[in-house]
């Protein structure tokens, strides 16, 4: 038995961190991608970095040769600035166009493009820096509130920490915290809620001003103020950047700019909620049956 030091605590959190998804993620990119130049800190975009446009065009991609097609002609465009939700059945493909978007894996035909330049083409580390991504379900760390921001952007100043925190509607718990941001948010971030855990994702990810964000929304049920929150954060980010949300919420999908509804692995529409309710049958079942309305008793803790 020892005590950790606050150093020892945030390297365990980062090499924690990166024994989840971004590691395995990083081993399969390894087997599968072109060689890439040795490894540089990626750096930050500039201060004042426009938001990113994105297309996939007729993107074809399986997670093997040996697996069924994941994704077979995937076709959608996205422009820079306001919120674009992908909506879909499980297994229909969306957490994978995230994958694909950061060239976790490159597709087997088919191109996909950031402002207009096939990803292929970016340098890695650029292409990386231009994007904030939120995991499904994002694990907030050990260490304090602090550490797991700073994660995002070591640099930050207290000017950037306090505006993500407006941002993500933080602010207010923090300042009920009696240590604030020192406050220790437990192993693996089990003081905080799941919507919590997720609104520190996000303000993590905006502490490096992306280009582009990508946010994989917590399939767990959100208390109404959690729900609020995450809604109203994803509304003020979507004026500055460009936010893609896998959606399980009916609150972020009716006020999306515009929906994607992918089934199977294909883009079965695109639309805004209003049309794709009267246009598009499984639209409208997953908006009846499927979407997550808030619940008061959902979101637990740890
Ligand atoms: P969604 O996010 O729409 O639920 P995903 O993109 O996560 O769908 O997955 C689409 C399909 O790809 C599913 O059948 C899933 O099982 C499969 N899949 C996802 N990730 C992997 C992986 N790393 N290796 C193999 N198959 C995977
Ligand atoms: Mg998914």
């Amino acid at each position: 038995f020892y005590l950790m030091s606050p150093i020892q605590q945030v390297v365990g959190a980062i090499t924690q961190y990166q024994t989840g998804a971004a590691a395995l993620a990083r081993i399969q990119e390894a087997l599968r991608l072109p060689a890439e130049p040795a490894a540089r800190p990626a750096p930050l975009p500039a201060p004042d970095a426009e938001p990113a446009a994105l297309a996939f065009d007729d993107v074809r991609f399986r997670y093997a040769d040996d697996l069924p097609y994941v994704h077979h002609g995937v076709t959608f465009e996205v422009p820079a600035r306001g919120m674009t939700a992908f909506v879909g059945p499980s297994g229909a493909g969306k957490t994978t166009v995230f994958s694909l978007i950061e060239r976790f894996y490159d597709p087997e035909a088919g191109v996909i493009t950031v402002d207009g330049c096939d990803v292929t083409e970016w340098e890695l580390a650029e292409l990386r820096s231009a994007i904030g991504y939120v995991e499904q379900d994002a694990p907030v760390l050990s260490g304090s509130l602090r550490d797991n921001l700073l994660l995002g952007n070591p640099e930050a100043g207290e000017n950037d920490v306090a505006r993500v925190l407006k941002t993500t509607r933080l602010d207010g718990l923090v300042a009920k915290l009696p240590q604030g941001l020192q406050t220790l948010v437990g192993h693996r971030g089990t003081k905080l809620s799941g919507g919590e855990r997720q609104r520190v994702a996000i303000a993590r990810a905006l502490l490096r001003r992306p280009r582009l964000l990508l946010l994989d929304e917590a399939t767990s049920q959100l208390d109404a103020v959690n729900e609020a929150a995450l809604r109203d954060t994803v509304a003020d980010v979507s004026r500055t950047t460009t936010v893609l949300v896998v959606a399980h919420r009916l609150s972020t999908v009716t006020m999306a700019d515009r929906i994607v509804v992918m089934d199977a692995g294909r883009v079965r529409a695109v639309g805004t909620h209003r049309e794709l309710v009267a246009a598009d049958p499984l639209y409208a079942e997953l908006a009846a049956t499927q979407f997550l309305a808030s619940d008061q008793n959902g979101d637990q803790k740890g």
